[in-house]
C-alpha cells in the first residue's frame, strides 16, 4: 500500500500569535486524541495538524504546564491497527539510532491501550515540490551529504528504513538542518545471506560492520541519549525497554463486526467512527451493568484448533496492516520481490531523490504499482541492465522490446530546461538567477555517483559510508575551500 503523506503546513503557529480556529474536522481529531490517551491532553495543548500518513496523524503541540517553553512538539499517533511489534521498532530505532547524523529522536512515549503516541521535537520544514526548483546546485550537494550521513547513520545499525523518500526527509531551508523520520516500516537487514551467485566477497552487511567499528569511536557514544519515557501514572510506555512492552493490551472497542469497517477507509475516519463506537459501548455497558447481565466473553481464546472464531477472538482488531514503501522510490530488488534484501534499498531510494534534484522533476517515477515502476526504471537503464541486474538477484526478467539506456547528464539537463511544470508557472515561479548560473557547470562526479546510488544490482551499489567519501562530496569541499581562502 502507498502510504500518502499530507503535509498541512510548514511552520508552527507562533505561540506569541493568538490561537487560531482549526478546521472542524481537524479539531474533531485533536479531541479524538485527547480521548484516546487522556495523558496527552494532560501535559500538552494540540494546537494543529501537521501531517496524515496511511499509519498514522501527526499533531503540533506545545506543553500545557510550561508556556515559557518555546520549543514545539510533534506527536504521531499511530492508527491502532498496527501490530505491536512495529510500533516497537518504530520506537527503538528512534530511541537507538535517532538523536544524531540527522536522524530525529524521541522524547517521550504516551500510550492507552492500543493507542500510542510518539513526541518528538518539532521539526519544521517544507515540501519538496516548494523548494525543489529553488535548489541551486550547492543546495543539492547540501543536501545529499546530509541524506547519506543519515542513512549511514541508520544503515550502522544494520537496518533498513526502507521508506526512503522527500516526506520522510524533512529540510528546514531556513536553518538548513535535516531529520530523516518515519521508522514506520524499518526493518533489520538480513544478517545472514542466502548465497548469490553473483554476490561479491564483501556484502552489504559487512561492508556497514566495517564502517560502523570505523565510526564507533566518532559517533557511536551519542547514541540513544534521549530517554524514552514512563508516562506518569505508571502507565507503561511501548518502549523496548519495558519488559511489558510486547504484552498486547486487548484493542479498545470491537470493530470487526461492525458496520464501519467496510464502509470506513480512511484511517482518520476510522478512528473517528471507532471514537463513536467507544462511546456506545460505554452506554451499552452501563446499561447492561444497571439491568445486571454481563455479556459473555470467554477469559481465554476457545477456539484454536476448532472450525470456529470464539468471541474473544472475534473482538480482536485487525492488527496487521499491509506496509511497503512507495513503489516510485523502490529498488529493482523489492520491486521483482528479491527475498534477500539489504540496506542497499535505502540507497536506491536515496538515489532516485537525487535524480530529482537533479532533473527537478518530481515524483521522477511515477508509478502505482511494481510492474508499471520497474517498466519506467527499464526505460531509464535499459533492458539490458535490468536483465543483468536481475540475475544477480536470481530472476529471470523477460522484457521485450529491448530498450536502450540514457544518458542520466542528458536527460537531467533536458529536463531542467524544458519549460516548468503549471504547479509552478501558476505561482509566477521565477528561479533565481544565481541558482540558474548553478546548474551551469555540473561536474561529472554528480552523475557518477548518481550511477552508483541507483547501480541496478544492489549487491554492487555504493554504501552510504561509501559516498559520503565519493569524489563529488570531495571535490566540492575543495572547491569550497578554494573560494574563501
Ligand atoms: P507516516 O508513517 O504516517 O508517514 P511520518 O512519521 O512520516 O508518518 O509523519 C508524517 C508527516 O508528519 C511527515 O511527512 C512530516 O510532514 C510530519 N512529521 C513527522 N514527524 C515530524 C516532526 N518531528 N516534526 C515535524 N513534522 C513531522
Ligand atoms: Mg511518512
Ligand atoms: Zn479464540
Amino acid at each position: 500500500m502507498e502510504s500518502v503523506d499530507v503535509d498541512r503546513n510548514s511552520t508552527p503557529s507562533s505561540s506569541k500569535k493568538k490561537a487560531k480556529r482549526l478546521p472542524i474536522d481537524v479539531q474533531e481529531e485533536i479531541d479524538c486524541l485527547y480521548e484516546f490517551v487522556p495523558e496527552v491532553e494532560e501535559h500538552f495543548l494540540v494546537v494543529d495538524k501537521i501531517g496524515e500518513g496511511t499509519f498514522s496523524s501527526v499533531f503540533l503541540a506545545k506543553m500545557r504546564h510550561y508556556p515559557e517553553i518555546e520549543q514545539m512538539f510533534a506527536l504521531k499517533h499511530i492508527i491502532p491497527t498496527s501490530h505491536p511489534s512495529r510500533i516497537e521498532g518504530e520506537l527503538k530505532c528512534l530511541q537507538e539510532i535517532g538523536g544524531c547524523d540527522n536522524v530525529i529522536g524521541v522524547e517521550l512515549c504516551l500510550r492507552n491501550r492500543d493507542h500510542v503516541v510518539i513526541v518528538m521535537q518539532y521539526f519544521p520544514h517544507i515540501k519538496f515540490q516548494d523548494y525543489l526548483m529553488h535548489m541551486s546546485f550547492q543546495d543539492v550537494h547540501n543536501y545529499m551529504y546530509n541524506m547519506l550521513l543519515a542513512l549511514r547513520r541508520v544503515h550502522m545499525f544494520d537496518m533498513i528504513h526502507r521508506d526512503v523518500k522527500p516526506s520522510n526527509f524533512l529540510f528546514d531551508r531556513a536553518s538548513n538542518r535535516y531529520a530523516l523520520v518515519d521508522f514506520g516500516l524499518a526493518h533489520k537487514a538480513p544478517l545472514s545471506k542466502t548465497s548469490s551467485l553473483s554476490n561479491p566477497s564483501t556484502p552489504q552487511a559487512d561492508r556497514n560492520k566495517a564502517a560502523l567499528s570505523e565510526q564507533q569511536n566518532n559517533s557511536q557514544s551519542s547514541a540513544s541519549t534521549t530517554p524514552v519515557s514512563q508516562t506518569s501514572k505508571g502507565t507503561p510506555s511501548a518502549s523496548p525497554a519495558d519488559p511489558k512492552a510486547d504484552q498486547y493490551t486487548p484493542p479498545t472497542p470491537n470493530l470487526s463486526n461492525s458496520v464501519f469497517v467496510k464502509r470506513v477507509k480512511s484511517p482518520r475516519r476510522l478512528l473517528l467512527a471507532k471514537r463513536a463506537l467507544m462511546l456506545q459501548e460505554k452506554d451499552d455497558v452501563l446499561s447492561q451493568r444497571k439491568s445486571g447481565v454481563r455479556p459473555y466473553r470467554p477469559a481465554q481464546c476457545q477456539c484454536f484448533g476448532k472450525p470456529q472464531i470464539c468471541s474473544l477472538c472475534s473482538s480482536r482488531s485487525n492488527q496487521n496492516a499491509p506496509r511497503a514503501g512507495t513503489p516510485g522510490f523502490r529498488s529493482p530488488e523489492v520491486l521483482m520481490k528479491c527475498p534477500d534484501q539489504s540496506t542497499a534499498v535505502d540507497i536506491w531510494s536515496a538515489g532516485v531523490i537525487f535524480l530529482s534534484l537533479m532533473s527537478g522533476r518530481y515524483p521522477f517515477f511515477r508509478a502505482n504499482d511494481d510492474l508499471t515502476a520497474l517498466a519506467q526504471i527499464i526505460s531509464t537503464f535499459g533492458s539490458e541492465p535490468v536483465k543483468e541486474a536481475a540475475k544477480a538477484c536470481g530472476k529471470n526478467l523477460i522484457c521485450n522490446p529491448a530498450q536502450k539506456a540514457v544518458d542520466l547528464r542528458t536527460m537531467c539537463m533536458k529536463l531542467r530546461a524544458a519549460p516548468l511544470s503549471k504547479h509552478h508557472t501558476k505561482r509566477g515561479f521565477k528561479i533565481d538567477p544565481a541558482t540558474e548560473q548553478s546548474w551551469k557547470n555540473v561536474p561529472d562526479s554528480s552523475f557518477h555517483l548518481l550511477s552508483r546510488l541507483l547501480d541496478l544490482n544492489p549487491y554492487t551499489r555504493i554504501t552510504a559510508a561509501e559516498a559520503l567519501e565519493h569524489p563529488f562530496f570531495v571535490e566540492m569541499a575543495e572547491r569550497e575551500a578554494e573560494g574563501m581562502s
